[in-house]
């Protein structure tokens, strides 16, 4: 008898389905997640994810100065109006440059930004643009939650003050269904060993190579700890710092991960429905690393168009005035007067960047 009821039942709600379908739909709501959709949007060197969830959308990084204009459109392309969330993982021109724009263009209910300060007009400009909105941007706690639809955001960090911009990168893991996707910035193996010190899961399907592909991200135990399926590389066609590095390409391959990167696939879109990820482009099949910096000079100090100053501690060398012809130490007093537009930050070699036609600073003496 329970059977036929039952079955009267199916046969009622089918029906009531066909004529109108609000009961599969508040059913669904309840039950199942939202479309995620994943979009690694191609900057050239630098970094910008856009993802929406169930009508709200979040932006992390903005690229660099150039790309602000481009973003906007890709955005509004998406139709998209409001952020919930912008999420400034650190205060590198590659990845705040572009921000300016899309924080006086789009309403934003709040804003990420790393706790590291920097003195330069890259960091004013988008210091200028908050208060201009007045957007009082907040460093997010390590271990706190944020919701996008059915989807689910996981600070992981800065769980505390670093020395330079890379390690302070904001990181999380957005989780929509049993699929996760993992974002650390330009986060180096000193936060990464932070990160897995709080012994928070961080195993993700989707992996966004640390800083770029960098050797200095991606450390043996924090990738065993992510254990990804899935890389996703953004960095610019023959960018002057060699990303990705041969060694990150290396542990991803010996993991059997299949990498995706925009400097060779340009935007690429990962989509989730909760239970399955799918990508709108194959996997790269090129695995080849970027060129060792230093060794072809002339032409990597010439290939400036997607170039950004991602000034970091351990990999900057020298700093290049383009309109001078000088290049000096990167702590040198006249670094901080020359104009964004005509300023390199570089790993190469002293030699490379002589070869190059460049002169040494009388004041630094590099
Ligand atoms: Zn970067
Ligand atoms: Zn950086």
């Amino acid at each position: 008898m329970k059977r036929i009821t039952n079955l009267i039942w199916v046969v009622f709600a089918l029906l009531i389905g066909l004529s109108s379908n609000s009961i599969t739909s508040i059913a669904s709501n309840a039950n199942s997640p939202d479309k995620m959709e994943v979009h690694f949007i191609d900057v050239g060197q630098g970094d910008t994810t856009l993802i929406t969830c169930g009508g709200h959308a979040m932006l992390i990084d903005a690229g660099d100065e150039t790309k602000g204009t481009a973003i906007q459109n890709y955005l509004q392309k998406q139709q998209i109006k409001e952020l919930d969330y912008l999420i400034l993982t650190h205060p590198d021109a590659d990845h705040i440059g572009g921000a300016p724009v899309i924080i006086t263009k789009f309403k934003i209910n709040q804003v990420f930004l790393s706790d590291y300060e920097r003195d330069n007009t890259t960091y004013q400009k988008l210091i200028q643009a908050l208060d201009y909105k007045r957007q009082k941007p907040v460093t997010p706690e390590m271990g706190s939650q944020y919701s996008l639809g059915t989807a689910v955001i996981t600070i992981l960090a800065p769980g505390k003050e670093y020395d330079n911009p890379n390690d302070s990168s904001v990181a999380f893991i957005i989780q929509n269904g049993n699929t996760r996707f993992l974002f650390t910035g330009d986060a180096g193996e000193a936060a990464e060993t932070d990160i897995l010190n709080q012994g928070i899961d961080i195993s993700a399907d989707v992996y966004k190579a640390g800083h770029h592909g960098s050797k200095y991200s991606t450390s043996e135990e924090f990738f065993k700890a992510v254990s990804p399926s899935f890389a996703v590389i953004s960095c610019g066609k023959n960018n002057s710092y060699g990303h990705p590095h041969a060694e990150t390409f290396n542990k991803l391959r010996a993991g059997g991960v299949k990498v995706y990167r925009t400097d060779e696939e340009g935007t690429i879109v990962a989509i989730s429905d909760g239970t399955d990820i799918t990508f709108n482009v194959p996997p790269s099949e090129s695995w080849k690393a970027g060129e060792p910096t230093g060794s072809s000079g002339t032409q990597q100090i010439q290939n400036k168009e997607n170039e950004a100053s991602d000034l970091t501690a351990e990999n900057t060398t020298y700093v290049l005035n383009r309109n001078t012809k000088k290049f000096h130490k990167p702590d040198c007093s006249s670094v901080e007067t020359i104009k964004d537009a005509n300023r390199t930050d570089t790993t190469q070699s002293r030699d490379a960047i002589l070869e190059s036609g460049y002169v040494p600073c009388k004041r630094c003496n590099p």
